[in-house]
């Protein structure tokens, strides 16, 4: 017969009461030496084996312990007991893996509380308990919805180059790749690094988004996106930065702002609805969870929302959208900008936006998503589309509470000489960009995408604040274990 998860066996128990069947998982408990809780990963929900000790060899029941794995046969039948349906009357059991005891003791595997940090340091570990099981199956829900939103409207998903020739984004710092031997670098006549001898031919680095070469694909298929690794050696420390982060980018020929802002609205509605359909085991558990860590918290610092009530919350709700010259008025009328209670004051016009400024925008003001657009040009890239008034930009981002910027994006400058000038002025050099500029000769059209951080909006589904703990193994400065 075909193996069943735990999942399947509690989903359809119908299919098997009465029967025997084969079940394999990790112990969570054995109480009374009697029942064993068992987990096989597939869901948040243990089955409870009923062992009854006089009928096993003795020495198996000792080896039954938390974290020891188990094949079980045994009788589906309707539980006793409160808290399952059905549980499993156990006919034989066979130990698959016994625990190193002593070893066990400094685990994370050990039945009790333990902090984010130190699961953290047993990163390889921490599939095994229940909150980052939940967190990681959310994080693939997210990722089959994602697929699903984007083919449901006709996109496709174009692989982008992980290593690459264009050092032109500036969306980061970038970590150089290289093929020599550090301690003997070939060098030019006059002292340089000498990239022509090195595997590529010339200076490579890892990607910080496959947006150009998405932009190539779209002037070909129209709507594309892209989801993969990027990479960004930037050194800030923060809850919301990872050195290798995952990101989907969606580039669409024809689409201006307003589409892109419409696209971004839909695509995160459905993502977050998909979760809320199909994972509500894990966001019970999670709400749970974030409603206890609340508690703890001061009380003007507390959540309005639970967890699950936030997410239907965005999902219902119309995404405020503002310019950036409204916000930035706003925010310099505010309480908290005259009383100087922002670590960076606005001052005027044409200031980056911090993320405390975001989310006063998000938490305070609105209450609500926002999707802030018409950024100044001077701090956006290069290719974001040129607005008539000169100053400022098509770009877009959307702000989301608690987190910030989810979502960063533009409307793209299709007119060529446009594009040139703004080229020179922020020093991009066009002849490495040769393939980019051609998009532009030969039936150029408006077009526009974004980027979404993948464990951002894990952040937000999950009710997590770290974003070192929606991702397996992260990836931060000085940090890069397992
Ligand atoms: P931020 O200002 O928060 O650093 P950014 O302006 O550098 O973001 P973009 O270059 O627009 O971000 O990247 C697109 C999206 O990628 C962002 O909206 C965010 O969701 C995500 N992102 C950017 N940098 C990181 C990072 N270091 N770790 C995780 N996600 C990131
Ligand atoms: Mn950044």
């Amino acid at each position: 017969m075909k193996k069943q998860t735990i999942k399947e066996i509690l989903q359809d128990y119908k299919k098997v009461l009465h029967h025997d069947i084969t079940v394999y998982g990790w112990v969570k408990s054995f109480r009374a030496n009697r029942f064993i809780a068992l987990n096989d990963g597939s869901t948040i929900n243990n089955l409870q084996i009923v062992v009854d000790f006089e009928n096993f060899d003795k020495e198996i029941i000792n080896k039954i312990s938390t974290a020891s794995s188990l094949k079980v046969i045994g009788e589906v039948v309707e539980s006793q007991g409160a808290g399952q349906t059905v549980e499993i009357i156990a006919k034989k059991i066979i130990i698959l893996g016994d625990n190193f005891t002593e070893e066990l003791q400094n685990t994370i595997l050990q039945p009790k509380k333990h902090s984010l940090e130190k699961l953290r340091e047993q990163a390889h570990l921490r599939f095994r308990t229940n909150l980052f099981g939940a967190v990681f199956r959310v994080r693939h829900a997210v990722t089959f919805a994602i697929h699903s939103f984007f083919t449901k409207n006709h996109f496709f998903n174009i692989h982008t180059p992980i290593i690459t020739g264009a050092d032109a984004e500036g969306a980061g710092e970038m970590f150089g790749l290289t093929s020599f031997d550090l301690n003997n670098v070939p060098k030019t006549e006059d002292g340089q690094v000498d990239y022509s001898q090195d595997f590529f031919g010339k200076q490579t680095n890892l990607t910080v988004s496959g947006q150009l070469e998405g932009e190539t694909a779209a002037m070909g298929l129209g709507r594309i996106y892209t989801f993969g690794p990027t990479f960004r050696a930037e050194n800030s420390n923060t809850t919301r930065h990872l050195a290798e982060f995952w990101m989907v980018e969606p580039e669409v020929a024809f689409n201006n702002l307003e589409d892109n802002i419409d696209l971004a609205e839909d695509f995160l509605k459905y993502v977050i609805q998909y979760v809320l359909d199909n994972c509500k085991d894990d966001l019970e558990f999670l709400d749970k969870r974030f409603a206890e860590e609340q508690k703890s918290k001061p009380e003007k610092e507390r959540a309005k929302e639970g967890l699950i009530e936030k997410l239907q919350n965005v999902v219902a709700k119309r995404f405020m959208r503002v310019s950036y010259t409204e916000a930035i008025d706003i925010l310099l009328n505010s309480k908290e900008n005259k009383k100087g209670k922002f670590q960076f004051p606005i001052e005027s016009w044409g200031a980056d936006l911090q993320s405390e400024h975001e989310r006063f925008l998000v938490e305070k003001h609105f209450e609500s998503p926002v999707v802030l657009f018409d950024y100044p040009k001077d701090i956006k890239a290069f290719y974001m589309r040129l607005n008539d008034d000169n100053k400022t930009v098509r770009a877009m981002d959307v702000l989301f509470p608690g987190i910030g910027e989810i979502i960063g994006g533009s409307e793209r400058e299709e007119r060529i000489e446009v594009l040139r000038q703004k080229m020179k002025e922020m020093h991009v050099e066009e002849e490495e960009l040769w393939w980019y500029m051609d998009t532009r000769k030969f039936g150029s059209v408006p077009h526009a995408g974004f980027g979404l951080g993948l464990e951002r909006l894990i952040l937000f589904v999950t009710g997590m604040t770290n974003i070192r703990d929606v991702i397996p193994f992260p990836r931060t400065p000085k940090s890069a274990e397992f």
